[in-house]
């Protein structure tokens, strides 16, 4: 759809078909409400905030400036991680998804593996808000655990839940300080919080590779995306804390986008 399609079909809660076999009629609050909209991109803010929602693993999400808007590839990593589910299934599942923003992660693993038991967290309370709504809207409430701390708190606080893990999956900030200027204007009204990924981007690499063995099962996975060009780097990082198996996966551009490294 266009994005006029897009804005339309918000507007008038229909679909795109509906757009073209019926007379286009709207009420004079939504001829304002489309013009607001239009407004708004010629700002250009990101139009999944000015449609209040966005699209990942085939759910809908609710989404404004509070979070990071998800992101199609970030889709294969849901998939990396099914996938790895499928080659090791045990029984008692247990998820860690850090810096869960919208909750696109995990709750599309929720609804994916219903007898799973997952932890989302995040620094940002008011995406935690968000999240737990998108949670509650896409049934999946009962199985998600949301906890407002950063990894560098959990490390400090959740001695209890060492070596628990199945699986701890991340898509955290990794954009380099210098480069968030560069960005296009419209990434740039997304929250800094869940882009800045320290001056060269790694910041938050080294604490999870780092830490994650802490909190991992025997056998478990830390599975996360990565940014372009860090893949030699976060080998790097890998190897030197240990993990011997671990592998990268590529996008859908054929660049290096995700780790999977197992304990
Ligand atoms: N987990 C969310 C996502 O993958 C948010 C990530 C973030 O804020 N860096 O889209």
């Amino acid at each position: 759809m266009t994005e006029e399609e897009l804005m339309l079909t918000t507007i008038l809660q229909c679909d795109r078909a509906q757009l073209y076999t019926q007379p286009l009629q709207l009420t004079d609050q939504q001829a304002d409400r489309l013009e607001r909209m239009r407004q708004r991109r010629r700002q250009n803010e990101p139009l999944q905030y000015i449609l209040g929602q966005a699209y990942f693993f085939g759910l809908t999400f609710k989404v404004d400036s509070r979070v990071l808007i998800p992101r199609p590839e970030t889709e294969l990593l849901v998939e990396h991680v099914l996938e790895f589910v499928l080659r090791n299934h045990g029984t008692d599942l247990r998820i860690l998804d850090i810096g869960t923003g919208s909750g696109n992660i995990a709750i599309s693993l929720a609804k994916s593996l219903p007898s799973a038991r997952i932890m989302a967290i995040d620094i940002s309370a008011e995406a935690l808000t968000l999240a737990r709504q998108n949670a509650r809207l896409n049934q999946v409430a009962q199985y998600i655990d949301f906890a407002h701390c950063d990894f560098f708190e959990f490390i400090e606080i959740c001695r209890v839940v060492e070596k628990s893990f199945d699986i701890i999956v991340a898509n955290p900030p990794y954009i380099a300080a210098a480069l968030l200027a560069t960005l296009p204007e419209d990434v740039r009204q997304e929250p800094l919080l869940a882009l800045d990924g320290g001056e060269d981007g790694l910041k938050f690499y080294r604490v999870l590779i780092a830490q994650a063995r802490r909190f991992l099962k025997d056998k478990g996975v830390l599975a996360c995306e990565i940014g372009d060009g860090q893949k030699e780097s976060i080998n790097r990082l890998l190897a030197d804390n240990g993990f011997g198996e671990f592998y990268f996966k590529n996008d859908y551009r054929d660049t290096p986008r995700f780790f999977l490294a197992q304990v």
